[in-house]
């Protein structure tokens, strides 16, 4: 049985009796709609802690566009369901103001620094996102003080900024889980209930340039520039608009194209299709 809060602080007590019994505690936090990429956070949390417990949110603090806030899907009972199937000990979750009872940070206000390694493309793209994806995180952190944390691959930087915040906090360990994929290479998302089945089938295309570095990298290319070439060359010849393909170093992360040979590389892709914004990324170095 998976209990059910709608209000943080009973989540807040529940955390606490767990600890208190000398439980160890793995969280998840979501946006809900959750699929397949969830439930395999919740498996991994299952098999290293005693409980586990899942947030669901659509934190309204890390969308610069409205619009995607919106029509981002909502399904609580369908993801209560969903975990309960997958065996998670409790999921919550809250308003706003029940999370922020003193004030709600604003742009600007009350907002953590996500610090440097929110830098440079999600960054760049998306103004203020790495900012409310942090002071959620470190607010839910807060509240459930798990000894381990899960998030997917899929959200590269994001892994980046929440190691340096708990880094900083000196709590949760993180623990970065592989992205789960469609048969057709599609990376498993939110956002994809919003395409239809033609359009998912376009989107492959973001999997498809990253396979294209992946061959690249193999051929023994080592230089950031040629091996985003190889990224966009595939998807030029697609209806996606891309707002990025770029590869960095995942180590020495920086906000601009790294100089010189690399050593470890991760490619990285943004596009839109019929207006629904897609991100996906591959490790190129086998790891
Ligand atoms: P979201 O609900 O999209 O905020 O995602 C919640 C967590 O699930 C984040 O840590 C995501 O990186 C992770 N996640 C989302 N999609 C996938 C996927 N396809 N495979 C693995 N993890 C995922």
């Amino acid at each position: 049985m998976t209990e059910l809060f709608q209000d943080p602080e009973r989540a807040r007590a529940w955390c606490a009796a767990v600890r208190a019994g000398g439980r160890s505690l793995g969280f998840l936090p979501t946006m809900g709609a959750l699929h397949a990429g969830h439930v395999s956070l919740v498996r991994a949390a299952l098999e290293q802690n005693d409980a586990v417990c899942v947030s669901v949110f659509v934190n309204p603090l890390q969308f610069d566009d409205r619009r995607d806030f919106d029509r981002y899907p909502r399904d609580f009972e369908g993801d209560a369901r969903t975990l309960s199937a997958a065996g998670a000990s409790m999921v919550f979750t809250g308003t706003l103001a029940q999370f922020f009872p003193d004030a709600s940070p604003v742009a600007g206000a009350g907002m953590l620094d996500p610090g440097p390694r929110a830098a440079g493309l999600e960054g760049d793209l998306r103004p203020g996102h790495f900012a409310g994806v942090a002071t959620i995180v470190a607010r839910l952190f807060e509240l459930v003080r798990p000894d381990r944390a899960y998030f997917g691959q899929k959200d590269f930087q994001q892994t980046l900024v929440v190691r340096d915040l708990s880094r900083a906090l000196g709590y949760p360990r993180i623990v970065v889980c592989p992205t789960v994929r469609e048969s057709s290479g599609l990376a498993m998302s939110s956002r994809n209930q919003l395409l239809s089945a033609a359009e998912r089938e376009a989107a492959t295309v973001l999997f498809r340039s990253l396979e294209a570095a992946r061959a690249a990298w193999r051929r023994g290319v080592r230089d950031a520039r040629a091996l985003s070439d190889a990224m966009r060359a595939v998807l030029a010849r697609s209806a996606v608009a891309v707002e990025y393909a770029a590869v960095r170093d995942p180590e020495k992360w920086t906000a601009g194209e790294p100089a010189g040979p690399l050593d470890h590389a991760v490619a990285l892709v943004a596009a839109r299709l019929a207006s629904v914004r897609l991100i996906d990324n591959a490790l190129l170095d086998g790891r």
